[in-house]
């Protein structure tokens, strides 16, 4: 696969603990913790603890331990954030940006989890 793994990128940087996050759980092979910018009153990041560059890159290079691990937390996440619907929660919604017309920011694959409003449509009309 042609990705190159920023080792400088910011989320990086977190993973070897060099800066700064703020926690909200952490397993063998991944790490949540709450978007320093939050969008919403949850926004929440889910990252892999591996060196994945983006959704595509993880999903064909990831092993299924590290996959199953993932979705795991995500969905914890948003059950311990008070937003998932099956448990009264008013729902969430997940996003993971890649690549120039996806915009990100971030060169490190991560989903962000966001709820605690409403959120309106997907996308704005264009
Ligand atoms: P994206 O456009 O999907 O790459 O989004 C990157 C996200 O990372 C943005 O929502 C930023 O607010 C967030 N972010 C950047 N630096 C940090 C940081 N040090 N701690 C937590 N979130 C961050």
């Amino acid at each position: 696969m042609a990705y190159e793994y920023d080792e400088e990128n910011v989320f990086a940087k977190i993973l070897r603990g060099e800066i700064p996050n703020d926690t909200v759980m952490e397993t063998e092979h991944t790490l949540a913790f709450r978007d320093i910018r939050p969008q919403a009153p949850v926004h929440v990041l889910v990252i892999p603890k591996g060196k994945y560059v983006n959704f595509d890159h993880f999903a064909a290079e990831a092993s299924a331990e590290e996959l199953a691990d993932f979705m795991r937390v995500v969905g914890e996440v948003a059950r311990q954030m008070g937003v998932a619907p099956g448990e009264g929660g008013g729902g969430y919604r997940t996003i993971s940006n890649a690549g120039v017309h996806g915009v990100q920011e971030v060169p490190h694959f991560h989903l962000h989890i966001l709820g605690g409003r409403r959120l309106g449509r997907m996308l704005p009309a264009s």
